[in-house]
């Protein structure tokens, strides 16, 4: 109960910095850093290139071994304007629940790893524990990078990194990869009663978006195939489409937007290269020879890959003993493909809170889910 209430009053500090991502997380990053100060744990900053957010990691114990990361994102995303019964930034319990912008996604995780710091020092185990949190999750996993990065510098590669999103505390071993690509057409313009003589970007926008259509389609009917997954397959679609100036005019542009989800076994890479090779096999060499601009142009917006914990690892039996549930595989991305592809760090998710509270208004946690997953902290760390 000790921890609970520790639990509750970082997250009334966490809860009070506005870390909108994409804004200054310095502030929730020092208190943090000063937190830690008071058990001699020294902290790391990594900077973002503006200097105005951070990631931090910290070890607890000595780098002597292998360990274990804690891992999650200190920014939040925005606020809507209408429609919170409370402060989004100032914590509030009411019926069980704890109301605030984060409390569910993802705040709550990092208040009881915290928590649980000053028993952590006083046990002196073996096992170092690394807490790393990142800035810019919220947009595409876009901070992470460089503190998975600058782990290398540790001695002792950690053997597994719980990242601790809500999941209401069910171990989750795997989830999709996500591409998020935007493409634009350039064709050539002209009054409309003249269209044979232009190249209409719409329509070429329109028969590549059919290909992408059709690529999804076949994934559903052919696979491969992920049972782990609700849609077991990977999903592709488009979602924003732009194009023309007027209804009288050949339009010369056109930009769309789809997206990847792929199952770890496919990967999105793959996916978008076969894509791109059909469409721009769309314009003929005679259409390029008459219109030397006519091109398809690609953006990978941001991207972040599918995780797949190496179940054999030794990482994943350590916690898989302490979780003993039938491990999930779930939709939604979070940073642990990161550590997983970049760092080589098997990775799993498993925090408090349920992810269908997360990015809503009256964002709350359950306090039994606090309850929970500070048990769960107190097992990890009584097992290492
Ligand atoms: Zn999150």
């Amino acid at each position: 109960m000790a921890r609970y209430d520790a639990a509750v009053e970082i997250l009334k500090k966490l809860v009070a910095f506005d870390t909108t991502t994409a804004q200054s997380n310095l502030d929730l990053i020092a208190y943090v850093q000063g937190y830690l100060e008071q058990y001699e744990i020294k902290s790391h900053l990594i900077y973002s290139e503006d200097k105005t957010r951070a990631n931090l990691w910290a070890t607890v114990g000595n780098d002597s071994c292998p360990g274990i990361i804690l891992s999650g994102h200190t920014d939040v995303v925005p606020v809507e304007k209408d429609g919170w019964n409370f402060s989004p930034w100032q914590l509030t319990e009411h019926d069980g629940k704890l109301y605030g912008r984060g409390s569910c996604d993802m705040k709550g995780f990092l208040a009881v790893c915290l928590a649980h710091v000053p028993e952590l020092v006083a046990a002196k185990k073996q096992t170092p524990v690394h807490l790393c949190f990142s800035y810019d999750e919220e947009i595409g996993c876009m901070g992470v990078h460089s503190l998975v990065e600058d782990l290398a510098k540790l001695h002792h590669l950690p053997k597994i990194a719980i990242i601790g999103e809500p999941t209401m505390m069910q171990l989750v071993r795997g989830h999709k990869g996500k591409m998020l690509v935007s493409c634009t057409v350039s064709g050539h313009a002209g009054h409309s009663s003249a269209a044979p003589q232009h190249l209409n970007a719409v329509e070429y926008g329109a028969r590549a978006i059919a290909i992408i259509a059709d690529h999804a389609k076949n994934f559903a009917e052919n696979g491969p195939y992920n049972h782990d997954y609700t849609i077991p397959h990977s999903t592709m679609l488009t979602t924003l489409a732009d194009g023309g100036i007027a209804t009288n005019i050949t339009p010369d542009s056109c930009r769309f937007v789809f997206e990847i989800r792929n199952i770890p076994e496919q990967p999105a890479e793959t996916i978008f290269a076969e894509v791109r090779h059909q469409v721009e096999n769309l314009f003929s060499a005679t259409t390029k020879e008459h219109f030397p601009q006519a091109s398809f142009s690609w953006k990978v917006e941001n991207r972040y890959p599918g995780m797949a914990v190496d179940e054999n690892s030794e990482g994943y039996q350590f916690v898989k003993a302490l979780h003993p549930e039938v491990a999930a595989c779930v939709s939604y991305g979070t940073e642990g493909g990161i550590f997983q592809q970049e760092g080589k760090i098997p990775a799993v998710v498993c925090g408090p809170g349920n992810i269908a509270q997360a990015h809503m208004r009256n964002e709350y946690i359950e306090k039994d889910q606090i309850v929970q997953c500070s048990t769960f902290i107190e097992k990890l760390f009584a097992a290492l």
